[in-house]
């Protein structure tokens, strides 16, 4: 074998195919940011050669994915017709598995939600039952009154877990039998609809870069601390997967050495110390070991150990500042290792507003290079709660970088 010739291989080969999805995906997206704009824009903006927009725009016009929408007065005088996208006619199904609900959302392609709802999942022990819920629970919902008569262009479901969303599978998942399960194949032969698959925290990263905190940086890091501990890496304006397809398992690191064994195994993951459910324990037993507080002792939520810990209750302090330290020391380990511009943090947490910024910001300054934490902001999301935000976030991203944008015909 010539090794030349292997090597040179991936690089040397045009496929045609890629290339005209990846110009087709930036003329929409040109589109999207800056409509209505004509075609010699999109060709300026786009740097693409003005037969090739006439030509992609075209495709896209006879596909129902852009229209043209007005005229509009050119510098010279001439009248040049303007496109814009019909995401308003183009409708998606994003789902979020849960704990123990499923929570189903239709959008249309432009952001806007117009039908939820949310079912508790069965406990079951074999994945065929769960599956046979998701699609029994996605035909009632697709075909209620206001949406039978609509085409579904799309579906995407996130799971906290692990998965593969280049072939579709649920690699583990702790608290169902989806564990190696092909979800994206099932999903897809009973509805005949494109379908995608992502872990909830990276596509949630996703939603963060396209609409929320992180929309102009490059470089970024959301944090999510709710049942356990996740985060999503994006790197130069993508999701960093990796060939594994998890990057991001903060929630693993161990910050204890003599704690709790966690869910993976493993003694004293981040997780066992800082998510919701870890912190909820640690005020009850404080509690119950008689240490004062102005919480009300005999009915008190997870809401309202943030909000006290906010006001400076002594112990809700004390026990959100000590995790909010071991959530810093761990993202300094990630700040070190990768340099994003922007920590992002979400969870309820956030709700103890200065005391887990100004603590997680201080190991940040201490414990990473100069250079890195000069740059760097630790700032709460900009995202409003939305349970299936991220799977529509997956589904943008199917267009923008993926196929999406071809199999899409309105
Ligand atoms: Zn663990």
């Amino acid at each position: 074998m010539n090794l030349g010739d292997e090597a040179n291989t991936p690089n040397t080969i045009v496929n045609l195919d890629q290339v005209k999805q990846l110009n087709s995906a930036t003329i929409y997206k040109v589109i999207e940011q800056h409509a209505p704009i004509s075609r010699v824009k999109i060709a300026k903006v786009s740097s693409l050669a003005p037969a090739s927009v006439t030509k992609i725009t075209r495709q896209l016009m006879e596909n129902g994915l852009i229209s043209e929408v007005d005229l509009q007065v050119s510098t010279g005088g001439r009248r040049a017709i303007s496109l814009a996208p019909n995401a308003h006619n183009i409708n998606v199904i994003a789902i979020k598995l849960g704990q123990s609900l499923l929570s189903i959302a239709h959008y249309k392609l432009s952001g806007e939600k117009l039908l939820s709802k949310q079912i508790s999942v069965p406990v079951v022990t074999e994945s065929s039952s769960l599956i046979e819920f998701f699609i029994s629970e996605i035909a009632k919902f697709i075909t209620q009154p206001a949406l039978i008569n609509e085409k579904i262009s799309a579906i995407s479901m996130t799971i906290s877990g692990l998965v593969n969303p280049k072939t579709g599978t649920v690699i583990y998942h702790s608290t169902s039998p989806l564990n190696n399960t092909p979800l994206v194949k099932e999903i897809q032969q009973a509805f005949n609809i494109p379908t995608f698959i992502g872990n909830h925290t990276r596509c949630l990263a996703l939603a963060e870069h396209y609409f929320g905190a992180t929309r102009q940086c490059q470089d970024s890091i959301l944090v999510s601390v709710h049942h356990g501990v996740g985060s999503g890496v994006i790197m130069e304006g993508k999701v960093l997967l990796g060939k594994s397809c998890n990057i991001g398992e903060l929630g693993h690191i161990q910050i204890n050495p003599l704690g709790k064994q966690c869910h993976c195994g493993n003694i004293g993951c981040l997780e066992t110390e800082v998510s919701d459910n870890a912190i909820f324990d640690k005020v009850k037993a404080a509690i119950a070991a008689g240490s004062p507080t102005s919480l009300s002792t005999s009915n008190f939520t997870i809401d309202d150990i943030y909000l006290s810990a906010a006001n400076k209750d002594p112990l809700c302090q004390a026990i959100v500042q000590q995790a909010a330290t071991y959530l810093g020391k761990s993202i300094a380990i990630l700040v070190n290792l990768l340099s994003p511009e922007k920590i992002v943090i979400t969870g309820k947490i956030v709700l103890s507003g200065d005391l887990i910024f100004d603590t997680i910001k201080q190991c940040t300054d201490t414990q990473t290079l100069p250079d890195f934490h000069h740059q760097l902001s630790v700032i709460p999301t900009e995202l409003t709660p939305d349970l299936t935000l991220a799977a529509f976030a997956l589904i943008k991203q199917a267009i923008y970088e993926g196929d999406l944008l071809q199999r899409i015909k309105v």
